[in-house]
């Protein structure tokens, strides 16, 4: 599969990365040969990848994350449009992880990459000969001055899709809306899948005008008014799809409040940052994707990059100052759209050039900036959006058939609804599934 990839431009000289990373000769006790951090959708198809190189034996591999459940993240837009029953959607992470690995069911607290060593939060020191750094993302409910206190309330309308524990709300807050404002939001700054703040619009709106509730042909005499306020100056960051989403905004009448940034909520009342200060609306239903970030361990350590990033070659994966540390996934400064569909692509590639510094050979996989993002735009309809680095479209049905992926289709929604959820858990996690590349 690595033919197809291609052989990374600068040639890096393997004995100076040689002379810079330590090697411990055995795992045993708390050293290891591989440490990743994180048990997340890149954590698991990391290491699975790992292990079925067969170059690995008992606890060579450890795996560290103090979660209990693993999600499907993905799924939660389909759980916050009345389609999936999140408990459906996670499962143990226990019940994950190959008993080869060695796992800590431990947050981790502190790196120390000089002396290749983390330690976790309650004090004990592992050590590594390669650490793969996969945390993803922290979301930041607090950033907004009375999210937490609204989500927390069972009674309030405001929801996200973007926590198992609201998901399900709002679908609830969609049911019950009967009439009055909706607003659903998206922040300036990284978001994972940056799609999805207005894929649970699209979802509400097809719900609502089931319902009698709105009318895209005469927004101005249904009972419910949709707005889109969101951070970017336009609908996505591809300007191929966002001509569509636009055309489609303004063909559903949904009003569109671009470099709206919200800052706060006060009972009904939603304070935006704009170009022209802030901005108050009132909502009757309110959809909040939060602001995220990099999580604090990251941050402060010196594997970040200046956003907090794990400072990574955008084409090789490989840490930019310390040559055994490797990143991909949300955590990762890979200048990308963060989504479960660009781990597919930068795990093989991560695997491969770890595999290869291991033998003191060159980095000989590049990552493209493959992602994905099945934008929902209605019930059974879905636009592919497919693209690499610098916003360029990569399509792999339109390569292979000819067809305009910026089309929403009845077959992507499948793809989104059913297949990936399936592959996820049964072939992607398990290391088995290389997304566009197919079954590994
Ligand atoms: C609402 C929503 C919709 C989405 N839609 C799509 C979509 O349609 N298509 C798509 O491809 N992607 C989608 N995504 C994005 C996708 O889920 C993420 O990009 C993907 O899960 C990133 O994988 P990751 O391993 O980097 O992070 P995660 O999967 O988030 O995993 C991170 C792991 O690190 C662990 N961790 C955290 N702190 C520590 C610590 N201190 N020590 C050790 N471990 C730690 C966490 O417990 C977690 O298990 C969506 C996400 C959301 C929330």
């Amino acid at each position: 599969m690595f033919q197809r990839r291609t052989v990374v431009a600068a040639k890096r000289s393997v004995a100076q990365w040689r002379s810079l990373a330590t090697a411990s000769p055995v795992s045993s006790g708390r050293n290891h040969k591989i440490v990743v951090v994180g048990g997340g959708t890149a954590g698991l198809t990391i290491s699975h990848q790992l292990l079925h190189s067969g170059k690995f034996a008992q606890d060579d591999i450890a795996v560290i994350d103090p979660a209990a459940w693993h999600h499907y993240q993905p799924g939660w837009t389909l759980v916050g449009g009345g389609l999936k029953d999140k408990t459906e959607l996670r499962k143990p992470l226990n019940s994950l992880i190959d008993p080869k690995f060695k796992f800590y069911n431990q947050g981790v607290g502190t790196f120390s990459p000089t002396e290749n060593a983390l330690t976790l939060e309650n004090g004990d020191k592992i050590n590594y000969e390669h650490l793969v750094v996969v945390p993803g993302l922290s979301i930041n409910y607090g950033a907004i001055k009375g999210l937490p206190e609204a989500l927390a309330d069972r009674n309030s309308t405001v929801s996200t899709i973007y926590s198992y524990d609201t998901c399900d709300k709002a679908f609830r807050n969609i049911e019950n809306l009967r009439g009055g404002n909706a607003i659903f939001t998206q922040p300036v700054g990284v978001v994972k899948c940056a799609g999805a703040p207005q894929k649970i619009m699209w979802l509400a709106l097809d719900h609502w005008k089931r319902a009698g509730l709105y009318n895209p042909a005469n927004p101005s005499d249904s009972p419910i008014k949709i707005s889109f306020a969101t951070g970017l100056p336009m609908m996505f960051g591809v300007p191929k799809y966002s001509v569509v989403l636009e055309q489609m905004r303004k063909d559903r009448g949904v009003e569109g409040l671009f470099q709206h940034d919200l800052l706060a909520i006060d009972g009904k009342a939603a304070i935006f940052a704009s170009p022209e200060g802030e901005v108050t609306r009132q909502f009757d239903m309110l959809h909040v994707t939060p602001k995220m970030g990099a999580h604090g361990f990251v941050k402060n350590s010196s594997l970040a990059n200046e956003a907090g990033f794990v400072d990574v070659d955008e084409h090789t994966t490989r840490h930019k100052k310390f040559p055994n540390v490797w990143s991909a996934g949300d955590a990762a400064s890979l200048p990308t759209s963060k989504t479960a569909a660009a781990v597919t692509a930068e795990s093989p590639v991560l695997v491969r050039n770890l595999l290869q510094s291991i033998e003191g050979k060159e980095l000989d996989a590049s990552y493209d900036g493959y992602t994905s993002c099945p934008l929902v735009t209605q019930y059974g309809k879905v636009l592919l959006a497919e693209f690499k680095y610098g916003g360029v479209p990569k399509e792999t049905f339109g390569n292979m058939f000819g067809i305009d992926q910026a089309k929403p289709r009845r077959a992507f929604y499948y793809l989104k609804k059913d297949f990936f959820p399936w592959v996820y858990y049964n072939y992607m996690i398990k290391g088995n599934w290389g997304g566009p590349d197919g079954f590994l």
